[in-house]
Parts: C-alpha cells; structure tokens; sequence
C-alpha cells in the first residue's frame, strides 16, 4: 500500500495516519524523494484504504499487490519521464538514444565521438572510466581523470552523458561530472550500491542482471525509489541462456512487461544484448517497435580497435544510419 502524504504533512499527522495503519501491521515504511513523501505499508492484513484515504495529510492511498511498491504502475499508472535537463527527457515523447564507447580511451576519442553524436543530433553519450572486466588484466578504464576530461569536452557540446558506478565509494567523486549513473548487470543486485545511489538527486540507469529476472530488477528499483531517489530507468542488456550462438540473449518480451508493471522508462542495450556488431541495428529496430523508450549504443570511430566489446561495438556510420532508423520507425 502506498500512502502519498500531501508535503505539508506534519509529524501529528502522519503518526495519525501510522496509528490507523496498526490493524493492517506488516511494516510501514517512511519514503521522502525528491518528487514527494509517502508511507509504504507491506506485508499486513487485508485492509479497507478508505480508513486512510479521509486523513489529514493523505494525498492519495493505493493499495499494491506487487512485491514492488513505489516503482510499480499499480499506484502511478502516468508514465514517469526523466529529466536530464536543458530540454533532454527520457520517456517523453521523443525516444533518445545514448551512444558512445564501451570505454573512454582518451581525448581523440572522445572528440570524435562527440561530434559524431552532435552530427546526429544525439544527446547523451554513454562511455565507462570504471569497468567491470571479467579478466583483471583487461583494461579496466581511465578513472576520474578521464571522467573529467570527457565530462568537459560534452558538457561543452552539449551533450549528457552515463557512466557506470562499479562501487559506492565512487559515487560522490563523480558526481560532478555525470548526469546519469549506470549500474551494471554484475552489481544490479549490489543492495548497499543501490541503497547509495537511492541518496543522490540523480538519475540512474539501472541494468537488468545478467540471469536476474524481470522481478528481481523491479525490486533493485525500489531499493533505489525507497533511499529517496526517483529518478530510475530500467534497462534490458540481454540475458544468459542455453544459447551460445550470440553474446546474450536480449529479452526483448522485458520491454512490454517492464512497461505495463512499472511507470518507469525503459531501455534497451542490443549492443551488449546480442553482442554482434551486425546485428545491433535490427535488434535495436525491434527494441523500438516493443516500446522502449531509449537505446543504448557501443560506437566507435574504429570499432575493431576498441578496448573493450569491439566485436558489438558500431562504427559512426552504422551508429548514424541505425539512429536515422529509429527516429522514422518511431511512432
Ligand atoms: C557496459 O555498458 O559497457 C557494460 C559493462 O554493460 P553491462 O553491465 O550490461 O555488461
Ligand atoms: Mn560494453
């Protein structure tokens, strides 16, 4: 059950409101986000919400039948969009797309990539400085220093960018330089990762695990939602099957699921979902036709060169044909 408590709501009240809640018991849960305060009630009896719905300091009350509570379209049936300001929204009208590197390799690199993204007209450029490698002798990112430069040389163009968070103790460092952070499908069930990033004022991309199911990720969603942060999208990298033919397999059935259980945008990550270069634009055609609302893209200006995930990584030119792509399909 999720109370919204109306921002005026004082402490009176709202121990009124708990005190009519001890015949449900269960737990009932204080959540004050940036976008409101709520009291989340679970695990109680059967219950008659009009008993609350008539409180002092109670917006509205919906009951949720969900594991999940905040993140869920049960009590929210309004989309959620997220803003990363200076007019680019995820999960409003226009479908974005996030592409760039697998990692930030150096200045040339991030020039080029830049303005590839400008020519497009794409305005959030994804790249990791920290990254999860299954080998400790892979190349493991630039760090800080490279966030920094990458920062500058986008933020300068106009562009937004997503990094991945590999542990809490880096989420204040980078906070000055990001405008979204990524949590991996390795720690998307990291609970003290989540319950950090639930603490700063920016939005996450949450990535779906790799053998995580669609409820598993709704539930590191509301770790987030219920540390204070609302600001979460969902997204869909591919799953570890049977099937060895391709990288993963990208469960693309998770875009409509994702959209009708929670308000959350979704977004689809074809290029780590398949893991073959040329077949990231179909699946990213397909992510679209199942109604994601953004795509995440490995670009590089010579892909067969690249760190890390070369061998699903597009060139500017697939990048820049594929986007074309996506904004006719959508519709
Ligand atoms: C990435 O985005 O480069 C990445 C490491 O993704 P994932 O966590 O989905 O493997
Ligand atoms: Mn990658």
């Amino acid at each position: 059950m999720i109370i919204t408590l109306e921002k005026s709501a004082t402490e009176k009240q709202v121990q009124d409101i708990k005190d009519a809640l001890s015949t449900y018991g269960g737990t009932v849960t204080k959540v004050n986000t940036q976008g409101g305060f709520y009291l989340v009630a679970v695990g109680g009896k059967e219950f008659d919400i009009r008993v609350i719905g008539g409180l002092d300091g109670v917006k509205d009350v919906h009951y949720v039948r969900d594991p999940y509570q905040l993140v869920s379209r049960q009590w929210k049936v309004k989309p959620t969009a997220i803003d990363l300001g200076d007019g680019v929204l995820i999960g409003a009208d226009e479908h974005q797309v996030m592409a760039g590197p697998c990692s930030i390799e150096g200045e040339a690199q991030v020039r080029a990539s830049v303005a590839h993204l400008v020519s497009v007209g794409a305005r959030i450029m994804r790249g990791g400085v920290f990254k999860p490698r299954s080998s400790p002798y892979s190349f493991r990112g630039l760090g800080l220093e490279g966030l920094k430069m990458w920062s500058d040389i986008a933020h300068e163009n106009g562009i937004k960018i997503v990094t991945e968070v590999l542990d809490a103790s880096q989420i204040e460092m980078i906070y000055p330089y990001v405008d979204m952070y990524q949590v991996g499908a390795r720690n998307s069930q990291n609970f003290t990762l989540l319950d950090a990033l639930g603490r700063v004022d920016k939005p996450v991309l949450l990535k779906r695990g790799m053998s995580g199911t669609l409820e598993e990720l709704l539930q590191s969603a509301e770790y987030i939602f219920s540390n204070g942060n609302e600001k979460i999208l969902l997204c869909e990298r591919g799953i570890r099957t049977f099937e060895k033919a391709y990288r993963n397999v990208l469960d693309l059935n998770a875009v409509p699921y994702l959209k009708d259980k929670s308000h959350l945008p979704v977004v689809v990550d074809p290029s780590h979902g398949v893991g073959v270069r040329k077949y990231v634009a179909q699946m990213a055609l397909a992510g679209v036709v199942a109604g994601a609302d953004a795509t995440l893209l490995e670009v590089h200006e010579k892909p067969e060169q690249a760190k890390s995930d070369a061998a699903q990584t597009l060139s500017f030119d697939e990048a820049t044909r594929v986007i074309k792509q996506i904004r006719e399909l959508k519709f």
